[in-house]
């Protein structure tokens, strides 16, 4: 990508962008969605996550896949780059249950037919990767390929995620 290119996709990503008062360094700057309201949720941006974009963007380097950017405000739509960092999917989960925002029980009921053959349970920690990546814009499908359990385990997963998360 030349600079030209990532000059226009930049005016284009901070177009979407409410920046409130960013005189104040606490202010988030929320994304909003193509019909200029905000949203409560994850931005995505040309399939990309919005506060991956808006990390590369101003840093001018790309986010390593394996990381996630998370944010030190706890705020979904906020894509302001000094709210944000990069860690670990599972540094992304840690401090999600630390603060709270995600209880997720140890036993999910299953259906009595799968007693004889189980489908794999996800952790704490899986369910809320996996909901990230849903929310990134993978199919379940996918989820439960690379998670090894089945659509129904990630989709139960992912709408437990949906009630506890902001
Ligand atoms: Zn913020």
């Amino acid at each position: 990508m030349n600079a030209d290119h990532l000059a226009i996709i930049g005016d284009q990503f901070w177009a979407r962008v409410d920046k409130g008062d960013d005189t104040d360094p606490d202010c988030c700057w929320l994304w909003l969605r193509p019909n200029g309201e905000p949203t409560k949720k994850y931005g995505s941006f040309r399939g990309l996550v919005a506060t991956r974009v808006a990390l590369e963007l101003t840093t001018g380097q790309k986010v390593p896949d394996h990381l996630v950017v998370c944010h030190r405000c706890d705020n979904p739509p906020c894509v302001r780059p000094s709210h944000l960092f990069i860690g670990t999917n599972r540094d992304n989960a840690m401090d999600a249950i630390q603060k709270g925002r995600i209880v997720y029980p140890t036993r999910p009921k299953r259906p009595s037919d799968w007693h004889e053959h189980p489908p794999r349970q996800l952790t704490s920690v899986e369910a809320l990767t996996a909901f990230r990546m849903w929310q990134a814009g993978q199919a379940s499908n996918a989820i439960a390929q690379v998670m090894r359990t089945t659509r129904d385990v990630v989709w139960e997963a992912i709408q437990l995620m949906r009630i506890k998360s902001p």
